[in-house]
């Protein structure tokens, strides 16, 4: 018997054991930026100053972060004083409350990624998905090359111009039931791309979204436990609530 098979049997268990426990490990958890009260409206505007993607809006002596348009440069948690961070990865929201999986699809969904013009970080988290430490598979999740056999539409990358159509095609080409999740700040406000002569808006503007994962990249927890929301598997948590401020 190969040595490798009796290490692996007496090995501990290397996979995630989200969602039965939530996932610590630090490496997996880089976490975000989140609202912060500061002491003066100085304090505020300062903070909203450092932001180069404009995510960071000063209220009268606190600041809000609009994830969606955030790039995860951690320039505000650097400065003085610093943006509240929190370590987590359940920022996912869903936002189709009227199209929720029905319970025979809740445990397994086969998904059609594309991505409609990426840098490809987000790419290279969702391949993450697939490898031991996070396995898809065993939640349920399945990636498929044809869109005839996909119950998901995952979108990454701010929407370009050649990628429209394509988009649309596959999206056409899916049988109902059929979801949508769209992964990433590129997709959801097209991020530093937005003002790109290639630029055709964003996914959120194209198609009927059912759950947004912001960040740039989302790590691949992120990724994983929007996909549990969107199975109806895991609830939306109280803080990925968008705020006024976001939808403004
Ligand atoms: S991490 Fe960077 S992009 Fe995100 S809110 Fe902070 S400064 Fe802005």
């Amino acid at each position: 018997m190969p040595s490798w098979f009796i290490k692996g049997l007496f090995s501990p268990v290397k996979t995630t054991r989200f969602p039965k426990q939530p996932e610590t490990a630090p490496g997996a958890v880089p976490g975000r930026p989140v609202a912060t009260d500061f002491t003066s409206p100085e304090q505020a505007a300062h903070a909203a100053a450092q932001c180069p993607t404009g995510a960071i809006r000063a209220g009268h002596i606190s600041a809000d972060v609009n994830l969606n348009q955030c790039i995860y440069c951690q320039r505000c948690a650097r400065t003085e004083p610093p943006m509240a961070w929190k370590a987590d990865y359940t920022w996912a929201r869903r936002l189709r409350a009227n199209n929720l999986t029905p319970q025979p699809f809740r445990k397994s969904l086969h998904i059609r990624i594309v991505d409609t013009g990426s840098c490809d970080a987000v790419i290279q988290e969702i391949k993450q998905l697939s490898k031991p430490y996070y396995n898809m598979h065993k939640l349920g999740f399945f990636i498929t090359p044809t869109p005839r056999h996909a119950d998901v539409l995952m979108v990454t990358g701010p929407l370009t111009h050649h990628m429209r159509l394509a988009l649309k095609k596959t999206y056409d080409a899916m049988p109902e039931p059929k979801w949508v999740i769209a992964v990433g700040g590129c997709a959801l406000s097209g991020c530093v791309f937005s003002r790109g002569f290639t630029s055709a808006g964003t996914v959120l503007e194209s198609l009927p979204v059912d759950v947004e994962v912001p960040g740039c990249p989302p790590p691949p927890m992120a990724i994983l436990y929007g996909l549990m929301l969107l199975a109806g598997r895991v609830g939306e948590m109280p803080s990925a609530k968008p705020t006024i401020m976001e939808k403004a």
